[in-house]
């Protein structure tokens, strides 16, 4: 089974699409769990490729003429909203970390340092635990 959100990581995602700014303890005393939980859940969903980046929404208003050009161009392309409703059990669909393949049964998950790669079987997850070896072992 692939990765389902629960309470939780949507309570982390919808706090985090609001303002991307608060600390994992802030998160941690919002949602009523602890800076650990949140912080290892947080790494979770950007290892799936879930959060991709935690962007600035920025009132381009405040700013003066000068720089206006330039941040018109700006506010086309960057500042985007998320119109898609986030629920419990929604699934994240994972792409394998080797082969790039899509993760369709339950994903074969390596853990480092704060770091997790999902692969889709047991040889891609061993290919690439060889291929990083160094990298890892010095994460672990
Ligand atoms: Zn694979």
């Amino acid at each position: 089974m692939p990765i389902k959100l629960d309470n939780i990581d949507i309570a982390l995602l919808e706090l985090l699409i609001q303002d991307g700014r608060k600390s994992f303890n802030q998160l941690a005393r919002e949602i009523k769990t602890s800076a650990p939980t949140v912080k290892a859940r947080y790494d979770r969903l950007v290892s799936a490729g879930l959060i991709r980046a935690v962007s600035v929404d920025l009132d381009v208003g405040k700013l003066e003429a000068k720089t206006g050009k330039r941040l018109e161009h700006l506010r086309g392309n960057v500042v985007k909203r998320h119109n898609v409703k986030i629920g419990k059990g929604m699934i994240i669909n994972l792409s394998c970390d080797y082969c790039k393949g899509q993760v369709s049964g339950k994903p074969h998950i390596l853990k480092f340092g704060t770091l997790e790669r999902f692969f889709c079987c047991t040889s891609c997850k061993s290919l690439y635990e060889e291929k990083y070896r160094s990298r890892i072992n010095s994460l672990k």
